[in-house]
């Protein structure tokens, strides 16, 4: 998973019997330039590994039709350590997972899941692991974050890290618009509440684009004018890229500037969906959403799309651990004639994308479209969860939706609450 402007993410898994709980943080680093230098290096060693043992692989199976195994390949890669002055740079742990990425990409496409792995061409962004960061590899000290082979890094935590918890995993990551994070995998033996056996306020959601999402009581959520405007200049950015000439420094300068918007946008919309699953989740402990994969199976190549698609994927993510975290649950429902079907009689009408009212032909119930589907899918998801509707519903929080600010999510990320709502709401995350 590309842990992309992700927020603390939580994950309970079971180990040998003992539950633990994973969190995941990303936090800003600001290496100097000669570290900047030298973090540069590993990744570009990192890439040349990959695509050395990419072509050994390959070469193995045209030539001699044997298969090559992670083991052999890392016994290989203990013998040109001694060799290659530039993987000697590396640290071990850090060679050994890029090993590991490309035998996990091997068993995804032998699996079906994926393409056959691809060499890596030069690229602005880039990323490295220390999979076992606790063995002293990784550890934060004060203002900094100390890497193996790297040296003492400046960071800002933003947000307590478990106190408790132990440092698993660390990726350090370039963005393409220049800026530098870490992501840290803790884990806590704190437990996640039990689900409930019967949940008290559920409801359905339907995402769409005009509206992002609208939900079964009738809310529709459009997107704040500060997002559209953003994705706009993206837009017009990313087409002025197209035109230039490639390999000029003009093209390398709209690049970055490309570069720049993408991530001033990943941002808002990150936290834009933090502060909107957070006033969901708030209000309903099971929130049944369409299943978005099967949604997606028709692809689109627009990039607005695209963006679209990215967005909705996080805000279903943010939604599902946030209702963990309480014992609540978010529920996927497959889409199949949820805009099709009478939400009052389950009659199937033949409605038009155009169509923004649906009117049912059996018995005349009269409905806004995306209401109807997303009373679809709470009906779908309810049954299939065995539980009935509610009678009444117990809390009607239903201020206007969040209104956020740009500089939101700065006062988020410095700590400070700032007056009104959405930093605030923000702050509470
Ligand atoms: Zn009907």
């Amino acid at each position: 998973m590309k842990a992309n402007f992700m927020g603390p993410y939580i994950e309970s898994e079971c180990i040998k019997d003992k539950m633990t709980t994973r969190r995941v943080f990303r936090f800003r680093l600001y290496p100097s330039l000669e570290q900047e230098k030298r973090i540069f290096h590993i990744i570009e060693t990192c890439r040349r590994l990959w695509n050395d043992a990419l072509s050994h692989r390959r070469n193995r199976w045209e030539k001699e039709k044997s298969s090559t195994s992670y083991n052999m390949q890392q016994w290989i890669l203990t013998g040109e350590r001694k060799r290659d002055p530039e993987l000697c740079e590396l640290y071990s742990q850090v060679a050994q997972d890029v090993l590991h990425r490309l035998d996990n990409a091997f068993k995804s496409f032998f699996d079906h899941i994926s393409k056959h792995p691809r060499f890596k061409p030069f690229r602005q962004d880039g990323s490295f692991t220390y999979p076992q960061a606790y063995n002293g590899s990784v550890y934060l000290d004060g203002g900094q974050i100390h890497f193996s082979k790297v040296g003492d890094v400046p960071i800002v935590i933003h947000r307590q890290a478990p106190v408790d918890g132990k440092l698993k995993i660390c990726t350090v990551r370039r963005e393409a618009c220049g800026e530098w994070y870490a992501i840290l995998v803790y884990e806590t033996d704190e437990l996640l509440p039990a689900q409930k056996e019967i949940f008290e306020s559920p409801i359905g959601i339907d995402v769409g684009l005009k509206s992002i999402i609208t939900t079964s009581d009738g809310q529709k959520i459009e997107p704040p004018e500060f997002l559209r405007k953003a994705e706009k200049r993206l837009r017009r950015l990313q087409r002025s890229l197209s035109r230039k000439q490639k390999g000029s420094r003009n093209r390398e300068k709209a690049r970055h500037l490309v570069a720049v918007q993408h991530a001033k946008v990943a941002r808002q919309r990150s936290n834009f969906n933090h502060v909107l699953s957070a006033r969901i989740v708030r209000a309903h402990d099971l929130v049944i959403m369409e299943d978005l994969r099967i949604k997606n199976m028709v692809r689109n190549r627009h990039l607005a799309k695209s963006i679209h698609d990215a967005a909705w994927y996080q805000l279903r993510a943010f939604i599902d651990y946030k209702e963990k975290r309480g014992g609540g649950l978010m529920h996927p429902v497959e889409p199949a004639y949820g805009t099709q079907a009478c939400n009052a009689c389950g009659a199937r009408n033949h409605i038009l994308l155009s169509q923004r009212t649906f009117k049912c032909d059996s018995c005349n119930h009269e409905q806004d479209r995306d209401v109807n589907a997303a009373n679809n899918y709470l009906q779908k998801g309810l049954k299939e969860l065995g539980q009935d509707m509610p009678e009444v519903t117990p809390v009607e929080i239903q201020p206007p939706f969040p209104v956020i600010t740009p500089g939101a999510s700065r006062a988020h990320e410095t700590g400070t609450v700032r007056g009104g709502y959405a930093s605030s709401e923000a702050h509470r995350l």
